[in-house]
């Protein structure tokens, strides 16, 4: 079944992908997300070409990490507890969930102790919902800044998750929005950092984040099937 859904996953992010209009018609990175999915099913995955896999919890990341033996990018894409820096630089390529100061600095010390710079991304909470991480839009400028300014982090984008609203279709405006900050983030002006991936979209709504301009979503279901908890 994964490599029939993998393969639809594809497939459908090529259709939207294609069309976008020509000026952002870029390449999409599919990330799947294999928490809760064992390594057999991962291998599965990576064998039919999937290179990049996201984990939200360090400690089954690195029960994963240690065990599986084929090469890919791993990215964290849940919350990060600062006592967990250390760890988490020690696996992922890019973390998805920066989300406060406190969070970034305890990165940068983290990266800096094995001599890393570590790629984040900033999660950016456009809802406004109190269940989720992720940095309110007022205060995203600043925390992009002291990012930046970071010597041992590169920041390479944004990434939000979208409410679970009954109706998907709710999702495009907010989607739409966060492409709108993406392009002016963009147009800031940095010092190391390199502004390339919007990371949004999951298995219900990858299709409109797409649309608006996605260009890394996080896929589990879709491809793994429901998770067993
Ligand atoms: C679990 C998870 C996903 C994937 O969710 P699916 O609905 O299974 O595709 C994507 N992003 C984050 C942050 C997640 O925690």
């Amino acid at each position: 079944m994964i490599v029939e859904n993998l393969a639809k996953v594809r497939d459908n992010i090529e259709d939207t992908r294609k069309k976008r209009s020509p000026e952002n018609r870029e390449d999409v990175r599919l990330i799947a997300v294999t928490k809760n999915h064992d390594i057999n099913e991962m291998r599965q995955a990576i064998d039919a070409g999937v290179t990049d896999i996201g984990e939200n919890r360090i400690q089954e990341a690195k029960e994963k990490f240690d065990k599986l033996d084929r090469k890919v990018t791993w990215h964290l894409i849940g919350h990060l507890q600062t006592n967990k820096a250390k760890q988490a630089v020690k696996l992922f390529e890019l973390i998805h969930s920066v989300d406060s100061l406190h969070l970034a600095k305890a990165i940068n010390t983290a990266a800096g102790s094995i001599g890393k710079v570590q790629k984040v991304l900033v999660q950016v909470n456009l809802a406004r919902e109190e269940s989720k991480s992720g940095i309110f839009v007022e205060d995203l400028e600043e925390l992009l800044h002291a990012v930046d300014e970071m010597p041992n982090l590169q920041l390479m984008g944004l990434m939000c998750i979208a409410p679970n609203y009954e109706n998907v279709e709710e999702c495009r405006p907010l989607f739409a929005k966060m492409y709108e900050i993406f392009n002016k983030v963009k147009e800031m002006t940095f010092t190391t950092a390199n502004i390339l991936y919007l990371s949004m979209g999951m298995t219900h709504d990858y299709h409109i984040a797409v649309e608006e301009g996605a260009n890394m979503v996080r896929v589990g279901t879709g491809i793994f099937g429901p998770r067993q908890y």
